[in-house]
């Protein structure tokens, strides 16, 4: 069978490399010529509109994303002639945070208030009802942390308003929340879904820094996320991974959004899971059947943000597996990640004390905090 993914990213990257083993072959699509995964399948350098103009592409069995933001409606044009999953219902929805906070809320789904803002009146008037803080930030096209600005006082309004009133725009309150965590999960064609394990995961700037999984949670709320990932993917009636990320806290749970695709906080189930979230993604798209979503021990991930780091020091850490995705190294880029994985908290733990002493002071710091949330 013949994929075709539209973005060409390192979850492009990890896909092909899953379904390489599945017997699978793949076309890429991205307006960038260095995209990374055209490393490793055929790369058709494009704009996301003449996607389906490209013949390489038509001649797939499957069309599959790694970027929530191609627009929906060349998944549309594309879902005419070709069976495109998820289907462009799903990114509609996920593209603009208004229309998916309508929407979990519409499916019972808690989410943080927030108010649609499109002129400075409507800002003034959002912040009067949700108060400080809160946050702003852009319906489409924020990734992480970027087109948001935290308000968190009038002072705030003016440069908030410069740098982003230039888009359409949701005022969420702030969440003051003990986790965040994510939930992923897998569903076939048919509706049968299997849930990843949570996991913890930890931000800085609004970029995924690291996760912690199977996350040490009350099963009252691993049950509630079930259900409202189970109640969302049912509604789209979608076929693949789907990633929910919510806030957890005293006020019990917050979703804040969700992705349409595999997820960076689910990378550690290459090594941590009996089948990968990059393999389940593809046998779900392919109508073959399910793998386990069975955890193997205790992991931990890493992602490395701006430029990777020796991997002669760090390879030498036991249950280390390594991921470069062969990009060019810039601030705030995800290059690489790396997971950690041990059969037991007290090994996982063990590792970690090798691996810390080897990592950047800011990473490293990162593993000095609470860690309690591994279960
Ligand atoms: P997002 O782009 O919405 O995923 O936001 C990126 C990160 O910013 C989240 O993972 C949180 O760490 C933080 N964040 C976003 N929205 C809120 C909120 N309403 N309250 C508190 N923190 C938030």
């Amino acid at each position: 069978m013949r994929i075709g993914i539209l973005g060409g990213g390192q979850l492009a990257r990890m896909m092909v490399s899953a379904g390489l083993e599945l017997g699978l072959d793949f076309v890429v699509l991205d307006p960038s010529t260095d995209a990374c995964a055209g490393r490793c399948a055929t790369l058709v350098n494009a704009d996301w509109a003449a996607a389906s103009d490209q013949p390489e592409l038509l001649s797939c069995d499957r069309i599959t994303c790694d970027f929530e933001n191609v627009p929906a409606s060349v998944l549309e044009r594309l879902s005419s002639s070709l069976s495109v999953r998820p289907g462009p219902r799903a990114f509609e929805a996920a593209q603009d945070r208004l229309v998916e906070k309508t929407l979990f809320r519409d499916l019972g789904i808690p989410v943080p208030d927030f108010v649609a803002v499109s002129s400075r009146p409507d800002l003034l008037g959002a912040v009067e009802q949700l108060g400080f803080p809160s946050v702003l930030k852009t319906r489409r096209l924020g990734y992480d942390g970027k087109g948001q600005a935290v308000l968190r006082s009038h002072e705030d309004l003016e440069l908030a308003w410069q740098t982003l009133g230039d888009h359409p725009l949701i005022l969420e309150a702030w969440v003051p929340f003990q986790h965040e965590f994510a939930l992923t999960a897998v569903r076939s064609a048919g509706g049968e879904t299997c849930f990843y394990p949570p996991s913890f995961t930890v931000h800085e700037q609004g970029i995924l820094r690291l996760a912690w999984a199977p996350a040490d949670m009350e099963p009252a709320l691993v049950s509630a996320a079930k259900a409202h990932v189970g109640r969302l993917m049912e509604h789209l009636d979608y076929v693949g991974c789907l990633t929910l990320e919510l806030f957890a806290g005293d006020f019990g749970l917050l979703a804040n959004e969700f992705a349409p695709r595999v997820h960076n906080s689910a990378h550690w189930t290459i090594e941590g899971s009996e089948t990968s979230q990059f393999e389940n993604h593809l046998r779900a798209v392919c109508d073959l059947p399910l793998g386990s979503t069975r955890p193997r021990g205790k992991s931990l991930m890493l992602n490395w943000i701006g430029a990777m780091p020796p991997a002669k020091l760090l390879l030498s850490v036991d249950g280390l597996g390594w991921h470069d995705y062969g990009k060019a190294e810039r601030p705030g880029r995800k290059v690489g990640h790396a997971t950690l994985v041990a059969d037991s908290r007290e090994t996982l733990l063990q590792r970690i004390e090798k691996l810390r002493p080897l990592l950047d002071a800011q990473t490293a710091s990162l593993l000095s905090g609470d860690i309690t949330p591994l279960g």
